[in-house]
């Protein structure tokens, strides 16, 4: 499904659409990648569904071909930073660090991550 089926007052879905300037990496049917506007690694790109969708749980109900989507999107823009090892986050939920509630990938990579993270 590559819907834009968008939720007023969205951030992401207006970046999406074009009416809020965004560091646009990759863009498909299903998906917009783009540079997050406070980067926490060298490489730090956020993949969202062009459907809105509140968090990844929701985003696989909805749709789980898109969830595919998004990986695989992440996967690519990964491939396109020039990074082998990358770490992937799907922050769900406040108390998890979840500050827009539009579901998106963070692909962060180009230096060593810790474990556990903060
Ligand atoms: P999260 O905290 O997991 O919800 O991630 C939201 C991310 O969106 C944060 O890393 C923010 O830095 C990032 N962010 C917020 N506003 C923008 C924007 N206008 N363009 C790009 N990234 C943004």
């Amino acid at each position: 499904m590559s819907t834009t089926i968008a939720s007023e007052d969205c951030l992401f879905c207006k970046i999406v659409a074009g009416e809020i300037p965004g560091d646009v990496v990759l863009s498909n049917g299903d998906v917009v990648a783009f540079r997050d506007v406070n980067p926490v690694a060298p490489t730090h790109v956020l993949v969202v569904p062009r459907r809105h969708a509140p968090d990844a749980a929701a985003t696989v109900t909805d749709d789980p071909a898109l969830a595919a989507a998004l990986v695989s999107a992440a996967a690519e823009v990964a491939r396109g930073e020039g990074l082998t090892d990358y770490r992937l986050v799907l922050n769900t939920g406040a108390d998890a660090g979840q500050s827009v509630f539009h579901t998106h990938l963070h692909v962060l990579g180009g230096r060593t991550m810790a474990w556990p993270p903060g």
